[in-house]
């Protein structure tokens, strides 16, 4: 693997604590859904920043409303008086995000402060110690948000003994041999029924897709009837849209797409289309327990306000989640046209512009080697897109919602033969070797 001189300046200075497909790539510039590097190389970014680019880059709208916001500085803090751009935001918060009527937003600058948040506020309002997520699931990076997620990346992460793991659906390896997911939900109910006693259950957090372990997409019924399980007991529901929210999924909230209406939404990456923000919504009984519970000095700040207020305002004006569903559709047709017979790709699947390329070997098990040549390949060609999932085997496409139909074309095209090249063995071992991980 090889890198120019800003490669190597960032591989001395920068922590590899915090390094993820660490590719021998140098980004000096972006614009629309394109990165560009040191030597002017254009790269069509079908993972926009891990979904964090949900304009692309550099959009003139969120531009101009990020450069007024700065020009006019309402103050640098939400906690101790009122700012424009983060009522204003609260306020819109509210109206899209559907939901009982007592609700309030809380604002932060990440998707992991904000299930961190929520993960101590619902245990501390409700008096319940415990926690149920999904294995597989990934909800942040810092120890509260770790100690609800349950990926295998973070093995390390300290445990919270109240938080419980269950299997999520995953369409090519079903729990209990039940495509359904009925199976899982009479097994879930068991759960609550016994060891995981439901009235001790202060929150469910919930992927209405869940991205990074796998891009894996319940089936039809599954989160609703799971919503409705929660509801029995009085457990909150906390679905975490960070990855897929806003658009993405085609809808403006993944969870449309399942029948149902989370207790408390969270949101992140996409929300502030590269300004750190990410908001939680939900019930005031929760999210105002008590004053001065959970902040940062720059929470509510008007930079990041403002950046999301241009996010929401440009993804409906230009209806990007219609946008996202038209691509993503030609997306997925394209690769699914284009890989038709190779026996190595196990699964296409996604919803609007969150999609999963599930790799496999002879066996059916997680071929994560294709993974890690494939996107190499991509990135080759011009193409960045990442892989995820629990066997590191399936490759992510969460690209800018403006993605043309043409440009979904093209991706395809590209993406597909750096499959086929890694399948077939024309990608150099050595050159990916440093793309590990999960
Ligand atoms: C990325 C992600 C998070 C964490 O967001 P950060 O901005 O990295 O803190 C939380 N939940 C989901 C589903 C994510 O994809």
């Amino acid at each position: 693997m090889t890198g120019g001189r800003l490669y190597a300046r960032d591989a001395a200075a920068l922590s590899d604590l915090q390094k993820l497909r660490f590719f021998p790539q140098e980004v000096t510039r972006g614009a629309g859904c394109h990165l560009y590097d040191s030597e002017g190389r254009e790269f069509l970014d079908l993972a926009a920043s891990w979904g964090a680019a949900s304009l692309g880059y550099a959009h003139p709208e969120w531009v101009s409303r990020v450069y007024e916001a700065l020009r006019t500085q309402a103050g640098a803090t939400g906690l101790s008086s009122a700012i424009a751009p983060a009522v204003e935001l609260g306020e819109r918060l509210l109206r899209i995000t559907p939901g009982g009527h007592d609700r309030c937003v809380w604002l932060g600058h990440s998707g992991s402060d904000a299930n961190e948040t929520v993960a101590r506020s619902v245990v501390a309002a409700t008096g319940r110690p415990r926690i149920i997520s999904f294995i597989g699931a990934y909800h942040g990076g810092t120890e509260g948000s770790m100690a609800v997620s349950a990926h295998p990346v973070q093995a390390h992460a300290a445990r919270d003994g109240g938080v419980t793991a269950v299997p999520f659906p995953d369409p090519l390896r079903p729990f209990a041999a039940d495509p359904s997911g009925a199976a899982l939900l009479e097994h879930i109910a068991g759960l609550l029924r016994t060891t995981s006693p439901g009235d001790e259950v202060a929150a469910f957090f919930i992927e209405p897709v869940q991205a990074d372990g796998g891009l894996l997409i319940p089936p039809a019924g599954f989160l609703k009837g799971l919503a409705a399980l929660c509801a029995k007991y009085g457990i909150l529901t906390v679905c975490d849209e960070v990855k897929v929210g806003l658009g993405r999924t085609g809808r403006m909230h993944a969870f449309e797409h399942d029948d149902w209406t989370p207790d408390i939404v969270v949101f992140g990456k996409g929300l502030g289309g590269g300004i750190p923000v990410s908001a939680a919504v939900g019930p005031k009984a929760i999210l105002n327990h008590a004053t001065a519970f959970s902040m940062q000095t720059t929470h509510g700040n008007p930079i990041s306000a403002s950046a999301a207020l241009a996010v929401l305002d440009v993804i409906e004006r230009d209806g990007l989640a219609e946008n996202a569903a038209r691509s993503g559709s030609r997306l997925i047709a394209c690769l699914r046209a284009a890989l038709h017979g190779n026996f190595h790709v196990g699964d296409i699947r996604g919803r609007g512009l969150a999609i999963g390329i599930e790799l496999v070997d002879e066996k059916g098990g997680a071929a994560a080697l294709l993974a890690r040549r494939a996107v190499y390949r991509a990135w080759e060609h011009g193409v960045i897109a990442y892989y995820v999932g629990t066997g590191s085997n399936v490759i992510e496409l969460t690209p800018p919602l403006i993605l043309s139909e043409r440009q979904a074309e093209n991706g395809a095209t590209i993406l597909a033969q750096a499959i086929d090249d890694a399948c077939s063995g024309r990608v150099d071992d050595t050159k990916v070797a440093a793309f590990g991980g999960w």
